[in-house]
C-alpha cells in the first residue's frame, strides 16, 4: 500500500475510528487512518471510564425531574455543570436533547440503541482475542450505587426492564456488596450488580491495542489535519506528513471535533458536546476497587486503573474548546471520599474530555447522503468506548455493500436532514 492512495482513509484514531478502520481491512480494502496525534486514543478513547456496557436499555435521556432540573438550573449539584457564557450558543441544542427525550421519540432512540449494545461486548471480544488483549479487560462487570430512595426505587424498575431483555442485574444486599467490593462504605439505599459489563484497566491500552493489530495487518497511521480534506474527482484528499493522501472513500469518525470537517462539506448535524473530567488518586491504606463503580446521586464513577482509581465526572455543558473548568471534580472528590477512602491525586490537573452527542443520544453511522464516498461514524455520547467495534462493523458493510447485521436506519445522517 502506498502512501499516496489507499480504499479508504479513515479521519480520527479514538475508539470508534481505529475500529471502523479494523473492519474495513478486514473487507478487504487497504486502509489509512489520518489523526493529528501520532498514536491513537489521543483524547476521549483515553479518558473515558473504562466500562463497555452491556446492560443499558436507554441511553442517557434529558433528566425530567423538576427538583433535579432546579438544582441543576443553580450549577448545585455535581453531577452537572454549566457555563453561564455558553447558554446562549448551548441552548437550541439542550432543547432538542430535551424533546428527543420523552415519549415516542425517546422510545425510537431505546429501539435505536438496543440492537448497537446487545452487539457491543461480542465485537469487543472478536477484537480483543484478534489483539491478543485480554489481559486489558476485567470480567467481573460494573456497580451503581443509590443513596436516595426514590433513585434506588427507580434503579429496581429499570432494572426488572433490563432483565426482561435478557440481562443480568443483581441487586445486592449489604452483604452482597462487601463480598464484592469490600472497601466501599457508608449508608446506601441499595446497590446494583451490572453482570453484563466489561471493564477495562486503561481505555488508552485497549485502543492502542486494536490500533497495533490495524497496522500489524497492513494499516498504516499517518499524521494530519482532518480540515484539509478535499473532493477530487471520483473521491478525496487529505494532508499529512507522508504527503497528500488519495483515497475512494473517507470515513468522518473525528467524535467531538467531526463538525469541524461535515460543516466545511455543507451538512447541519446538531452535534453537541456533554463535557467531563477524570483524575486519578491513590487509595488510602489497602483498600482496592475489583471493578468500576457509579455512584448515580453523586453522578460519578471511580474506576481501579493502572495509574490509580480513576474518579470521572458527569457532563459539564460549555463550548467545546472553552478552557477547563474541572469544579466537578472538586464537588464530586468530596462526595466519593464517604464512599471509598480516596487518598491524593496522582497528578497536578484534571484531564477534560468532550463526549460527541447528537439530541436523541444514537450515533451517526452511515453516508453523507450529498457526496459520493463520504461515511459518517461519530457521536457515541457516553458510550464511545463501549460501541465503536459494532458500529465499525455496521459501517464497514454499508462502505463495501454487504448485507448489514443491524438495520442501520436509526442512525442514518439524513434523520436530522
Ligand atoms: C468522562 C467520560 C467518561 C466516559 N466513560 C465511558 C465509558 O465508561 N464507557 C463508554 O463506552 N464510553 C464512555 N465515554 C464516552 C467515550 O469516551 C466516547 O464516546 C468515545 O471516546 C468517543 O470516541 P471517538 O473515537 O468517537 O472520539 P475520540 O476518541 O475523541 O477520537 C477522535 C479523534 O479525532 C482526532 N481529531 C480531531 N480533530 C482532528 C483533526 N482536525 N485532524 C486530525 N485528527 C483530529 C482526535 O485527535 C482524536 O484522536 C466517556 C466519556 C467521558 C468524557
Amino acid at each position: 500500500m502506498s502512501a499516496s492512495q489507499v480504499d479508504v482513509v479513515v479521519l480520527g484514531a479514538g475508539m470508534v475510528g481505529v475500529s471502523a478502520a479494523l473492519h474495513l481491512q478486514a473487507a478487504g480494502r487497504s486502509v489509512a487512518i489520518v489523526d493529528r496525534h501520532p498514536t491513537p486514543a489521543g483524547e476521549t478513547s483515553y479518558g473515558n471510564s473504562g466500562v463497555i456496557e452491556g446492560s443499558v436499555i436507554e441511553p442517557h435521556y434529558f433528566p425530567r425531574d423538576l427538583r433535579k432540573l432546579w438544582r441543576y438550573a443553580r450549577n448545585a449539584t455535581s453531577e452537572a455543570n454549566y457555563h453561564l457564557s455558553a447558554l446562549a450558543s448551548v441552548a437550541p441544542w439542550l432543547f432538542a436533547y430535551w424533546r428527543a427525550g420523552a415519549g415516542e421519540a425517546a422510545a425510537r432512540s431505546a429501539r435505536g440503541l438496543l440492537p448497537l449494545i446487545r452487539a457491543a461486548i461480542p465485537e469487543h471480544d472478536a477484537l480483543i482475542a484478534q489483539a491478543d488483549a485480554e489481559h486489558l479487560v476485567r470480567r467481573g462487570g460494573w456497580v451503581k450505587l443509590y443513596r436516595s430512595e426514590p433513585g434506588w426505587a427507580k434503579a429496581k424498575a429499570d432494572a426488572e426492564r433490563a432483565r426482561a431483555a435478557g440481562m443480568r442485574i443483581d441487586a445486592l444486599d449489604a452483604a452482597g456488596l462487601a463480598a464484592l467490593e469490600p472497601a466501599l462504605r457508608g449508608a446506601l439505599a441499595g446497590a446494583m450488580h451490572m453482570r453484563d459489563a466489561v471493564s477495562v484497566q486503561d481505555p488508552g491500552d485497549l485502543a492502542a491495542a486494536y490500533g497495533r493489530l490495524f497496522l500489524a495487518r497492513g494499516g498504516r497511521h499517518l499524521v494530519g489535519d482532518a480540515r484539509s480534506l478535499a473532493e477530487i474527482g471520483q473521491g478525496w484528499t487529505v494532508s499529512t506528513g507522508a504527503g497528500t493522501l488519495a483515497a475512494r472513500d473517507v470515513v468522518v469518525a473525528l467524535g467531538p471535533w467531526s463538525d469541524d470537517v461535515f460543516r466545511a462539506l455543507g451538512y447541519r448535524l446538531p452535534l453537541g458536546v456533554k463535557r467531563g473530567y477524570h483524575l486519578h488518586y491513590a487509595a488510602e491504606g489497602n483498600a482496592t476497587l475489583a471493578r468500576p463503580v457509579y455512584d448515580a446521586d453523586g453522578g460519578f464513577v471511580l474506576a481501579p486503573m493502572s495509574r490509580g482509581v480513576r474518579l470521572t465526572t458527569g457532563a459539564e455543558f460549555a463550548r467545546r474548546d472553552a478552557p477547563p473548568t474541572p469544579v466537578q471534580i472538586d464537588k464530586t472528590s468530596a462526595v466519593a471520599r464517604q464512599i471509598f477512602p480516596l487518598g491524593a491525586p496522582v497528578e497536578p490537573t484534571p484531564w477534560l474530555g468532550r463526549r460527541p452527542c447528537l439530541p436523541d443520544m444514537l450515533p451517526v453511522i452511515g453516508r453523507g447522503w450529498r457526496h459520493r464516498g463520504l461515511w459518517f461514524d461519530f457521536g457515541h455520547q457516553h458510550l464511545g468506548l463501549t460501541l465503536g467495534p459494532a458500529s465499525g462493523r455496521l459501517l464497514a458493510e454499508l462502505v463495501t455493500h454487504a448485507e448489514p447485521f443491524i438495520d442501520p436506519a436509526p442512525y442514518r445522517a439524513e434523520r436530522f436532514a
